[in-house]
């Protein structure tokens, strides 16, 4: 069976890229599952339901089309047709996001999906989120929590997006969303059988090398 690498964090803790690097050095797809989140929030933000409208939201992100290329190298992102992939990391849809995410009706909806496209993944996938080592891939033979100083996490926000906004932004970014997102799951607690990999003090290729070691062989 194709090999499933399903990796969680906070924001900031390096997951996609990680995730990226680990999907290129061992040839599989690549599942940015957080990326479905902020495409159904940018769908919901350039519409007219309100984003508290529970029963609209569902409905509306239920019926989308989202079309996500897996290819570590180039991971793009559409929904009804319109390529979402620049847009969803403005700071307006990271604010949103989390009130679309704790929206159970549009979770169990991405899971679904998520589940089928890890499914249908023939050379294997690299899944990250936070909630794949638990709810979406709990089967998943390399089950990863990677963790960092939030400190670190700033930081590294920061230097994903540049110029575009200050560090107090940032840090309320960051810490804000910790705290929305911790409503939504056990995304800080790593389950049974998860390895926690903190990249506080380790460089994006020893936490790519570290994750890649625990691919069966
Ligand atoms: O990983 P990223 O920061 O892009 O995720 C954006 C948001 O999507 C998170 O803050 C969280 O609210 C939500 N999310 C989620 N479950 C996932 C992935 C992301 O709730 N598996």
């Amino acid at each position: 069976t194709p090999l499933v690498v399903a990796i969680d964090g906070p924001s900031g803790s390096g997951k996609s890229s990680t995730a990226r690097g680990v999907a290129q050095k061992l040839g599989l797809a690549f599942l940015d599952t957080g990326a479905m989140y902020r495409a159904a929030t940018w769908l919901v933000l350039h519409s007219d339901v309100e984003a508290g409208d529970t029963d609209a939201v569902a409905a509306l992100v239920g019926s989308a089309d989202i079309a996500i290329a897996l290819d570590p190298a180039r991971p793009t992102i559409s929904i009804n047709g319109t390529d979402v992939t620049e847009a969803i990391r403005e700071p307006v849809v990271s604010a949103a996001v989390s009130a679309v995410a704790t929206n159970l009706a549009v979770r169990a909806d991405l899971v679904a999906r998520q589940q089928s496209i890890i499914g249908s993944a023939a050379q294997g996938i690299v899944a990250e989120g936070r909630d794949i080592t638990t709810v979406v891939a709990p089967e998943a033979p390399v089950r990863v929590l990677l963790v960092a100083d939030p400190q670190a996490r700033v930081a590294r926000r920061q230097a994903e997006l540049g110029e575009r906004v200050t560090s107090s932004e940032v840090t309320d970014q960051v810490i804000r969303r910790d705290r929305d997102d911790s409503t939504v799951a056990q995304f800080t607690e790593a389950a049974d059988g998860v390895v926690v990999v903190d990249s506080t003090h380790l460089t994006l290729s020893e936490v790519i090398d570290r994750i890649a070691d625990l691919a069966p062989t």
